[in-house]
């Protein structure tokens, strides 16, 4: 069972509540978030049941739900939920929203260049690691700090909110100096004390399916984030391992609606991931939306021989522009705008 404390309840009315949970026999767990404080109940719920929690002062809601991610279920919240990343851009309305860049932050002037062609053809969040997880550890790991001031000094040139990966716990202060959006790569979709610390902050979050987890298991880590507070949770569809190896990952399409149909959470579509040749990130973009997805996130770089990650699956500025006028095509059938 949980208990959703209103977000301005005050200590006392959270004591007061504790410990009538207490005398019950029963243990609360409280987890508090920047906006709000949740407490949950473990061991005999039946007693719970007969006793008017919602009446306690500062209660919200008091909610007994079956699925194992509670926060994250739609029986928890029948309406869809839009995630504000600032600057008036909405996940989850009826408006989409497209993140675009290169996979890594790699120059200033070349960053600044990429900001403005993806926002002049309609994206209105700049993508770029400044942290990359590489499979070999001799890859490029990314320009670390200097790559988060890049990122700032485009979002300073050009009004777009930026989204960049935390990878580790130890950066997660530099991150948020920085960023408007944390990214939780496919990597770390597991790693739950990364999960719990970017719950106990107030940035939206951006959560990348892991390449081998179900959709009941992505859903557990959002439930993670949620439980610590942090309701800005943003889900992403990557692409999931499978036989198939024309592809580098296999798009499931089919988690958009079945995620739509579980979760209030927003979701969106990573084609360039799945896909990995920029040949076929247009059709799985497209794909995407006409399923039911929020938005895109899509790799951009103007010299993909010469990106340092993921140049094969980067599309140029031009044939993004096209893309996202097929995607507004696209859009308009499925009743959404962009
Ligand atoms: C990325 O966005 O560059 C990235 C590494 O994505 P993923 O975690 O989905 O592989
Ligand atoms: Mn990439």
């Amino acid at each position: 069972m949980i208990i959703v404390m209103r977000p301005d309840a005050t200590k006392k009315q959270l004591n007061h509540l504790v410990e009538k949970i207490k005398k019950l026999g029963l243990k609360p767990w409280i987890s508090r978030g920047v906006e709000r404080t949740i407490v949950g109940i473990i061991g005999e719920e039946d007693i719970v049941r007969t006793q008017p929690l919602e009446i306690f002062p500062g209660v919200e809601k008091v909610m007994q739900i079956l699925k194992p991610y509670k926060l994250a279920s739609r029986d928890f919240k029948k309406e869809g939920s839009v995630v504000d990343v600032g600057q008036d851009v909405k996940v989850g309305g009826k408006k989409l929203v497209v993140m675009a860049g290169p996979c890594s932050v790699e120059d200033q002037k070349l960053l600044i260049s990429i900001a403005k062609k993806v926002k002049a053809a309609g994206a209105t969040v700049l993508r770029g690691g400044a942290f990359k997880p590489r499979t070999s550890p001799y890859a490029f790991q990314g320009l670390g700090e200097k790559g988060l001031k890049y990122l700032a000094e485009a979002r300073n040139a050009t009004g777009l909110r930026v989204v960049t990966e935390l990878m580790d716990i130890r950066d997660i202060d530099l991150v948020c100096k920085y960023t408007d959006i944390i990214q939780i790569g496919a990597r770390n979709m597991q790693n739950f004390n990364l999960l719990r610390e970017v719950g106990k902050t107030s940035k939206p979050i951006l959560l990348k399916r892991g390449m081998s987890s179900t959709i009941k298991e992505f859903l557990m880590s959002a439930e993670y984030i949620l439980s610590e507070g942090n309701f800005k949770v943003i889900l992403c569809e990557r692409g999931i391992r499978t036989f198939e190896d024309a592809t580098r990952f296999t798009l499931d399409i089919n988690a958009i609606p079945v995620v739509k149909s579980l979760s209030h959470l927003p979701i969106i579509v990573d084609p360039s991931h799945a896909a990995g040749k920029w040949g076929y990130v247009g059709a799985a973009a497209k794909a995407g939306i006409a399923a039911g997805a929020d938005g895109l996130i899509i790799e951009v770089h103007p010299n993909p021989e010469e990106a340092m990650s993921d140049g094969e699956q980067s599309l140029y500025p031009e044939n993004f522009a096209k893309l996202m006028k097929d995607v507004e095509k696209v859009a308009k059938a499925v009743d959404r705008e962009i």
